[in-house]
């Protein structure tokens, strides 16, 4: 989606935001995969309520972009415009056990300066990419912990109501890789209350979480973390490694050889390579144990 009209140009430059227009989200994502369309970058909180207005009164639809790290978009040219919200600075501030983190904080930053003054508990988050507001989003979680236990607060977008909101903690239920939030709720900040913990004890933690993962999942290569979320009492990637799909491809979309739920691009795979590779697994599975597996990974298809 392309935006011309010099008078919303104007306004969107009044509202602070930057517009880049023609952004390739391939570039973008952790896939490497996905179309153009104009990004708006959002530098200030308070000019949200009067953009969405704009976008809702001249109907131009749009998503949000976190750190991509957990999408798989449509090629070719987007019908919708992305909005992403700046990086500020600082990205966190602390008040003694809560961390008043900015939503396009990086979530691994994060785990790292709470740690650094003796706030632990998200240990197990440290190798997810992206950004605080998507792993809210996300109900980012690893290792047997989840964002969602730590959050006390968020300040938000509230679509439904067009206003910013503060919603406790015990307003949002955070479930498996699932969240309460609405569909166009956009995520602004978070208040987290950690527990303390000496540093050393932290690091150590990190540590033990760093190497599992380095032991089991393709880093360093294109992918999107697991595709398929874990059905109850199953294990998505078990399964497919038990039908022996490792190393499958479908063009440069491949299963990982390393990790059975991790699916990479080994080189220029395109989004129809890889819903063709996830669509077979998924069937395959079915046949096999009888188990639809649902998508972790959020689909942005035309
Ligand atoms: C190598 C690798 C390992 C991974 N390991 C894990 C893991 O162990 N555990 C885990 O849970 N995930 C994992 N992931 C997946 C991914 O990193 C997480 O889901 C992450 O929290 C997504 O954050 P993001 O900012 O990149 O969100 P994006 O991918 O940008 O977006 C994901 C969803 O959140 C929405 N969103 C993003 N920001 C906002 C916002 N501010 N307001 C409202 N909605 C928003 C988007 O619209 C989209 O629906 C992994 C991914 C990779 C590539």
């Amino acid at each position: 989606m392309r935006l011309e009209d010099p008078k919303l140009l104007a306004a969107l430059a009044e509202l602070g935001v930057e517009h880049r227009p023609d952004t390739a989200l391939a570039g973008e994502t952790s896939l490497g995969i996905g179309g153009t369309t104009d990004l708006l970058l959002i530098r200030r909180h308070d000019a949200i309520p009067d953009l969405l207005k704009l976008l809702d009164s001249q109907h131009l639809p749009h998503k949000f972009l976190g750190g991509g790290s957990n999408l798989l978009v449509q090629d070719g040219e987007l019908p919708w415009l992305v909005l992403q919200l700046a990086r500020s600075e600082p990205e966190v501030t602390l008040e003694g056990h809560i961390a008043h983190v900015d939503a396009a904080a990086d979530l691994g930053r994060t785990v790292t300066f709470c740690a650094k003054n003796d706030l632990g508990g998200m240990e197990g988050l440290i190798g997810v990419p992206g950004t605080v507001g998507g792993a809210l989003r996300m109900n980012a979680g690893a290792y047997g912990m989840q964002i969602g236990t730590y959050v006390r607060e968020v300040k938000l977008y509230r679509a439904a109501e067009r206003r910013l909101e503060i919603l406790s903690g015990d307003r949002i239920s955070f479930e498996y890789r699932h969240t309460s939030f609405a569909p166009d709720d956009m995520m602004l900040a978070v208040k987290l209350e950690l527990p303390s913990k000496p540093f050393k004890e932290i690091l150590q933690g990190i540590r033990i979480c760093n190497e599992k993962r380095r032991a089991s999942q393709p880093l360093g290569q294109k992918s999107a973390g697991c595709i398929f979320k874990n059905p109850s009492g199953a294990s998505a990637g078990r399964m497919i490694d038990e039908l022996g799909l490792k190393g499958l491809s479908v063009g440069d979309a491949r299963v990982s050889n390393r990790h059975a739920n991790f699916f990479v691009n080994a080189g220029r795979a395109s989004a129809a390579d890889m819903l063709s590779l996830i669509a077979h697994v998924r069937e395959r599975v079915a046949k096999a144990f009888g188990i639809t597996l649902e998508h972790e990974v959020v689909l942005w298809l035309v």
